[in-house]
């Protein structure tokens, strides 16, 4: 024996040291039992030792955050502006400079703000979940409420959640790299091993945060929040993500080189206006820094990051939980969607519908999981196959109000509402029959196996799973006089006859064990089996299932069915899916027999791949990928992490899927259904046009206001409009126009176009198009306004007040056209505009008419009143333009895009 359990080794306080002690002492130490608490007992020490969290990730000081605002390549450009502008003694265009470039911050400060509650908010919702004893019964509770003493039960693809003793240990191998950095899962026992042994041979201990990668265990929380080992060397989990995805990124890069460009032509014209024009240096100096910050999108950064959280909450209201912001962006590019069928496109709400044995077929009346007045006639080889299908089984049903409640696998609920409708009582039956040992499911081996010990005190090993599976393994069948030889053939026909059908099939088979047995392994149940016969489930499609799939069919992104299941039951749900009417399916062995090339070939003409392993699922991606496509792929197993991760967009299941699923994916569906992907997707295309909007209106406005000045100094007529009109126009576009684009709903129709390419930049050429042809109409209006005025015999400082409102005018005309890339702006709703829209464009024509008639801002900003009739001129060329615009659009969008 090692000095593991020497007493001596061990320190004084009870609990310590829990791997050097026995489980049983550890439980006692604790007040606890293998049971676990009473729930009133944890509520109490829920109260004195405190919820199991960690501090969150930390956040960023709000002065920091503020700060942060004014890093940015077009805001120290501003900055210099305002700064040239002081020392010129130009007070009043330092000063709105100033006010331009705390607005965009203070906007950006607040947006950002609610972008990262959003978030935390939307990280709340996927709070992960542990499995507990409490009083006796295996519930769920949240992480939070675990407390010492509690018993907990993991199995593979949980986050361990709590510092536990292993009590039960089988097969459990965890990856403890977060803790020890070591990336081979270590293999764990419940022998206890020496007080000051590394915490990586721990070998009875699984700490919180590390992940179970095979194999189940049950263990008792010595050590809840700060307390444990990852607590305790204060290691963030979930930490806070930064709020940039690759458009971001690309938006400030392109600024970057924006400013760049401005700021040398600022200075070519700058030596060009005070050499050629005879300009005043520094009169010519606030002019070109007035056009520079006039042409500088210094808010493009901010509303993009408040379009793409925008976008996460729509998400997240639609079930749809975005872990990576980037993921938002690449949805909206989302060219296939890979499903899985069970849950997803399926209700997973399961009847049985027949039983098959040796005997012949059997009907099941009824719906759900309430038993209802239904009875079947259960005798011979149909009983035991019921009996079978009962206790192999996790599920558990429970009443509620007049029905059912499944707890467990939905499958194996419908098993338990079968033997209720055969007359068995499942508790008396359990306890008949206790289990002693089992292999659990895994969609590896497609099967599980339990080890019962009978009243007779032999023991047998009960198995259920996929039929084919399960056949292999028998070499007799069950019959009406005891066993008799297997006939393959009968049960294939009648495999094939409920497959056809939509149902999803079910074997069972059994053996004998010696009489001794205690536990149950693989070479146990490797041949020389009975088979009992076949259950056939319906598990209906979910309706909103059909309408999203037909929603992708128009929207030209492919969906893939990829599944566990029987080929022909694949089918024929595929098939009332409308997945395709006579869809080309795939087995995982069909698939295996496959060259790389041909693979690729066959994984583009196929709809649906069936009896698929998780490692499949990779290889499916990898050859859409190749193909060029952008690929969504759902999945929930602790298997499913690999291709889940390689997917451009993997999506977990919220409701049935392991921890490690969720956290290899960027979405997780909180109701763990289709049609939500396809929500998520059309969220994601909004929030793309939407951003492209909020280009397409930021560019020309500011390329349409910097020509008509750049003209005047080159050409070298009076300047249509100063420095700081230029100046007040930014400052009163900032928090107003520039941002309601990013609060623009779905516009019709988004569904119903091909998905973007996803190597299409931001500036697709019809947005360069627009840019240019925007800018120069601006321009072009703004002169003839300018001149004509003039000619009327206007002074200068009437005409420029005419200037400053009619570009004002313009922009928010151009808003009005931009609101829909892809059709008309002149429809009822686009007329009516949203409240975001009004609002902003309210507060846009208030302070116009307070710059133009406040005698404190004529002071300011040299603006003269304008006559009413000045006002109608305005608004009608306003008018005009849109409807140029419009006609533009009409014949342009199609070809551009
Ligand atoms: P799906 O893609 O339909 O979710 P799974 O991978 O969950 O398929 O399951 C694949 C096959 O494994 C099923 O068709 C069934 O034959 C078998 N199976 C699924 N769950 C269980 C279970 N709890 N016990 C035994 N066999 C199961
Ligand atoms: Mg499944």
């Amino acid at each position: 024996m090692t000095q593991a359990t020497h007493p001596a080794a061990v320190s004084e306080d009870p609990v310590a040291d829990p791997h050097a002690r026995p489980a049983e002492e550890v439980l006692a130490n604790l007040s606890s039992s293998p049971q676990g608490l009473t729930g009133d007992e944890a509520a109490q020490r829920l109260a004195r030792f405190g919820t199991n969290a960690l501090p969150e990730g930390r956040r960023r000081h709000p002065v920091m955050r503020f700060l942060s605002q004014f890093n940015n390549a077009l805001i120290y450009f501003m900055l210099a502006g305002a700064l040239a502008a002081g020392v010129l003694g130009h007070a009043v265009d330092a000063g709105v400079i100033l006010a331009v470039v705390l607005v965009n911050a203070i906007v950006g400060f607040l947006q950002e703000g609610k972008a990262e509650d959003a978030l935390a908010a939307i990280r709340n919702m996927i709070a992960p979940k542990a499995s507990v004893l409490r009083d006796g019964e295996r519930i769920s509770v949240p992480m939070a409420d675990l407390v010492p003493g509690d018993v907990v039960l993991i199995e593979a693809g949980d986050r361990v959640p709590a510092d536990l003793r292993l009590i039960h240990a089988r097969s459990l191998l965890i990856d403890e790299a977060i803790l020890t950095g070591e990336s081979v899962a270590s293999s764990k026992m419940t022998a206890p091993v020496a007080a000051d042994a590394a915490l990586g041979d721990r070998k009875p201990m699984a700490f919180s945060g590390t992940l179970v990668a095979a194999g189940q265990g049950a263990g008792v929380v010595v050590a809840t929040g700060l307390h444990t080992q990852i607590g305790q060397i204060s290691r963030m989990l979930g930490e806070v993500e930064e709020l940039t995805t690759p458009l971001l990124r690309q938006v400030n890069s392109f600024g970057k080189r924006f400013t760049q460009v401005a700021f040398v032509g600022a200075a070519v014209l700058f030596v060009f206006a005070v050499t050629l024009r005879g300009f005043a240096w520094d009169d010519a100096l606030t002019a070109v820094v007035a056009l520079a910050v006039g042409l500088v999108p210094e808010g493009l950064p901010a509303v993009i990051t408040i379009t793409l959280a925008i976008g996460v909450q729509r998400m997240a209201a639609r079930n749809a939980v975005i872990r990576h912001l980037p993921a938002v962006e690449t949805l909206g590019a989302t060219s296939v969607i890979c499903s899985d069928k069970t849950g997803t496109l399926t209700r997973n709400e399961m009847t049985v519908r027949r039983v098959m044995t040796s005997g012949g077929l059997l009907t099941v009346e009824g719906a759900g999981y309430d038993p209802g007045p239904h009875r079947v006639a259960a005798d011979g080889p149909a009983g035991t196959l019921i009996r079978a299908a009962l206790l192999c089984n996790d599920a558990r049903l429970r009443p509620d109000g007049g029905h059912w409640l499944v707890e467990g696998d939905p499958m194996e609920g419908a098993l338990v509402t079968l033997a209720m409708k055969a007359g068995l009582v499942p508790e008396a039956e359990r306890a008949a029959w206790p289990r002693l040992d089992q292999i659990p499911f895994d969609a590896t081996w497609r099967y599980m196996a339990t080890l019962h010990r009978l009243p007779s005190g032999e023991a047998v090993v009960l198995l259920k799973g996929a039929p084919e599976r399960l056949l292999e393994m028998c070499d007799r069948q069950e019959g009406l006089a005891g066993a008799e030889p297997l006939d393959p053939a009968y049960w294939e026909a009648q495999i094939a006859d409920a497959a056809a059908e939509g149902e999803r099939v079910l074997g069972y088979a059994m053996r004998r064990m010696p009489g001794d047995a205690t536990s149950v392994d693989f070479p146990d149940v490797a041949g020389g089996l009975i088979f009992l016969g076949l259950t056939g489930f319906i598990d209906p499609p979910r309706s909103e299932a059909i309408r999203a799939i037909a929603e992708c069919h128009s929207a030209g992104i492919g969906v893939r069915m990829i599944t566990g299941d029987h080929a022909a039951t694949a089918a024929a749900i595929a098939r009332q899916l409308g997945l395709a009417k006579d869809p080309h399916v795939l087995t995982g062995q069909d698939l295996d027999a496959l060259a790389p090339e041909a693979f690729r070939a066959a994984v583009r003409e196929t709809q649906v791949f069936a009896r698929t392993s998780p490692e499949h699922k990779l290889r499916i991606v990898q050859a859409l990928q190749a193909d060029g496509l952008i690929v969504a792929m759902t999945g929930d197993g602790v298997n499913d992490a690999p291709s889940l991760k390689q997917a451009d967009v993997g999506i977990a299941m919220g409701i049935k899927g392991t921890e490690a699923a969720k956290e290899a994916a960027q979405m997780v569906l909180m109701d763990d259904n289709f049609a939500s992907i396809v929500a998520a997707v059309q969220e994601g295309r909004t929030v793309y046009d939407n951003i492209r909007k909020v280009v397409s209106w930021t560019l020309p406005t500011n390329g349409g206001e910097a020509l008509t000045v750049i003209l005047a100094i080159l050409v070298g007529f009076s300047m249509p409009m100063t420095p700081v009109q230029i100046l007040w126009i930014n400052l009163i576009l900032a928090a107003t126009l520039g941002l309601v684009l990013a609060f623009e709903p779905t516009e019709p129709g988004v569904m119903r176009r091909p998905p973007r390419h996803p190597d299409a930049g931001l500036l697709s050429r019809f947005l360069v198009w627009r840019i240019f042809f925007v800018s120069v109409l601006f321009m072009a209006l703004s002169l003839g306004l300018f001149f004509w005025a003039l000619g009327q015999g206007r002074d200068l400082d009437t005409a420029r007040t005419m200037v400053v409102n009619l570009i004002v005018v313009l922009e928010i005309f151009y808003l009005f056209n931009v609101r829909y890339l892809h059709m008309s702006s002149f429809t009822l709703t686009g007329v009516k505009g949203t409240g975001p829209v009004l609002g902003a464009v309210g507060i846009v024509v208030v302070a116009q008419i307070a710059f133009t008639y406040l005698p404190v801002m004529n002071g300011l900003f040299g603006s003269r009143p304008l006559t009413l009739l000045d006002g109608v001129v305005i608004v009608a060329i306003g008018l005009v333009s849109l409807v140029v615009l419009e006609v533009e659009k009409h014949f342009l969008r199609d070809r551009f895009d």
